[in-house]
């Protein structure tokens, strides 16, 4: 079986955001980005599966600019077999990336779709299940567990207050939660490796699919900063506070 894994370039999570002057979005130039978080635990998984031997092949693909490639390598690194870079310099939003990613899918066939819950640039969490909807497959969304057995999947899923456990037919469409693996590091000799393993450059009319884009960004702001706190004398006028100024009680 094959697995395919979508990665997204973006951001790098340990960077601190700044809005554009203009607020019309944040500021990228020179900026780390790396792998979305929730793709390198979806990498990890599908090379799990490989190596628990049920699967035989990890495609990584990503949709996104000439520098994405970057991203791909690092999937190759950690051990992926072959990547796909769908190359665009627009943005490109969920709908029309899950209809690429589809186009993928159908040429590709995988027997099971591993992908992130939630892009930590848009925070869409959308993909996953649209790309679903487009194929006319199973999804288990929010995975913390992943069981292959023939035919289909057993799936855990966080819940709000708990843990449900699901049987998905296969071929499906996994996303992952923080909790299903901790990705591992790429060592040395695999990054060397990655440079070599085979990269295929598409574009998203080879998929036939126009990503124009149907939002508008109106305005991006920073988060209101925290106001300076105060003290109090005695515990009284801690709740007369709490009840007349915070309105928490
Ligand atoms: P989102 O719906 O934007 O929050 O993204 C959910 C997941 O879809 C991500 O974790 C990725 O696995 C996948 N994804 C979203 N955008 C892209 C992209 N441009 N290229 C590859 N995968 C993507």
């Amino acid at each position: 079986m094959k697995i395919l894994v979508p990665v997204k370039r973006v951001v790098d999570y340990n960077v601190k955001i700044r809005v554009k002057p203009d607020g019309t979005g944040v500021e990228l130039a020179n900026v780390k980005m790396s792998m979305n978080p929730f793709d390198e635990i979806a990498v990890e998984e599908a090379l799990r599966l490989k190596e628990a031997g049920k699967a035989e092949e990890v495609v990584v693909v990503s949709i996104g600019p000439a520098k994405a490639e970057e991203t791909l390598r690092t999937g190759l690194a950690m051990g992926a077999d072959r990547a796909i870079l769908v190359e665009t310099d627009d943005t490109v939003e969920p709908l029309a990336v899950a209809k690429i990613l589809k186009g993928v899918a159908e040429a590709e066939a995988p027997g099971l779709v591993i992908m992130g819950k939630q892009a930590i640039d848009d925070d869409s969490n959308q993909t996953g299940q649209m790309l679903a909807a487009l194929l006319k497959c199973g999804q288990a969304t929010f995975a913390s567990k992943v069981e292959l057995a023939e035919g289909s999947a057993k799936v855990t899923r966080e819940v709000d207050g708990g843990l449900q456990t699901i049987d998905v037919k296969l071929p499906a469409i996994v996303t992952t939660d923080l909790r299903l693996n901790e990705p591992r590091y790429a060592s040395l000799p695999n990054i060397m490796k990655a440079k070599k393993k085979p990269l295929d450059k598409k574009t998203p009319s080879d998929f036939g699919v126009d990503t124009a884009q149907r939002l508008k960004v109106l305005k991006t702001e920073e988060p209101g900063g925290r106001k300076a706190g105060i003290k109090v004398k005695t515990v009284a006028e801690l709740v007369e506070k709490l009840k007349t100024e915070a309105g928490v009680l």
